[in-house]
């Protein structure tokens, strides 16, 4: 197969294959590139970034997570390390490269929050500088050895996650959806698209899929009758997790406390367990 097969620029580029550079290699020595994914906004996929990089990096893994949800980013806030900013360090004479931000079990953090000035600072900017800054967070940043660098990606399927799959060497995409979109067209757009993009799908985490009754401990579905495992055969990718509607977990993250909090639920387990068997 051609590599400009899968391109959605194919016929409105200027390069030709034989000069075309759209992947980035992977820098420094990082194993796997892991890219979570939502058809829209505010369903957990920076949740879900941050439960599976602290389960990974429990497991023993070398971690990195690369905020790359520019106009929203919340990774540093989950992990309390807003306060810092990332330190840049000259790797040659031409080379200057972000140091990022380690936070206490040694997960390592890219963020526009730890580059900018002000957490609060809003991103005024149009697409193309947007995916530019995010290309260069990628490739000006010193991660050194990783097994795996996990991307917060930007909500839906537009200009950045295509860029993101277009020029980043992605080794596989993490879907999240709550049970109302599990079926709808919103989730099946960010499967197609990574199909068609080539781009590996690990399989999909159904957040906020119950409420547990804190008496019986009965799994409540409040927002769909059918179970996880169906809405994700109707997709035709692996379930990852079902996780449910919990507000200690708000709270915590709200307090900087993700890496405190993601730690023996048994959901997070099967989260991680379901990862590493469907990772390629
Ligand atoms: P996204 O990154 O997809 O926009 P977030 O991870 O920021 O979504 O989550 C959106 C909001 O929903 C946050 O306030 C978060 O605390 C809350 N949230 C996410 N997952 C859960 C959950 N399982 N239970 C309760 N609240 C959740
Ligand atoms: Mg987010």
């Amino acid at each position: 197969m051609s590599n400009c097969d899968n391109c959605p620029s194919k016929g409105n580029c200027n390069s030709d294959e034989s000069t075309c550079s759209r992947i980035f290699p992977k820098y420094g020595k990082i194993k796997k590139i892991i890219g979570v994914i939502s058809g829209k906004g505010g369903v957990g996929k920076s949740t879900v970034t941050g439960i599976l990089a602290v389960q990974l990096k429990k497991a023993g893994y070398k971690v990195g997570v690369l905020d790359a949800d520019i106009t929203g980013p919340s990774m540093p806030r989950f992990f309390g390390i807003n306060e810092k900013r990332a330190d840049m360090i000259p790797i040659s004479q031409e080379d200057i490269k972000f140091l990022p931000v380690e936070t206490p079990l040694g997960i390592k953090v890219i963020s526009l929050n730890l580059l900018t000035e002000e957490e609060e600072e809003p991103v005024i900017w149009r697409g193309p500088l947007i995916t530019g800054v995010l290309t260069q967070m990628y490739t000006d940043t010193q991660w050194d050895d990783l097994d795996y660098l996990l991307i917060d990606m930007p909500p839906g399927t537009g200009d950045i996650a295509l860029t993101i799959m277009q020029s980043l060497p992605v080794d596989g995409m993490v879907i999240v959806s709550t049970p109302q979109d599990m079926v709808s067209m919103i989730v099946k757009k960010v499967v197609i698209m990574a199909q068609k993009m080539d781009v590996n799908i690990v399989g999909v985490v159904e957040n906020m899929s119950y409420v547990k009754c804190s008496k019986c401990g009965e799994k409540l579905r409040v927002f769909s009758k059918k179970s996880a495992e169906e809405q994700a055969k109707y997709l035709g990718i692996p379930l990852l997790a079902e996780m449910p509607i919990n507000l200690d977990l708000v709270d915590s993250l709200e307090k900087g406390e993700a890496e405190k909090f993601a730690n023996d639920y048994e959901d997070y387990k099967i989260l991680l367990e379901n990862f590493n068997n469907n990772i390629k």
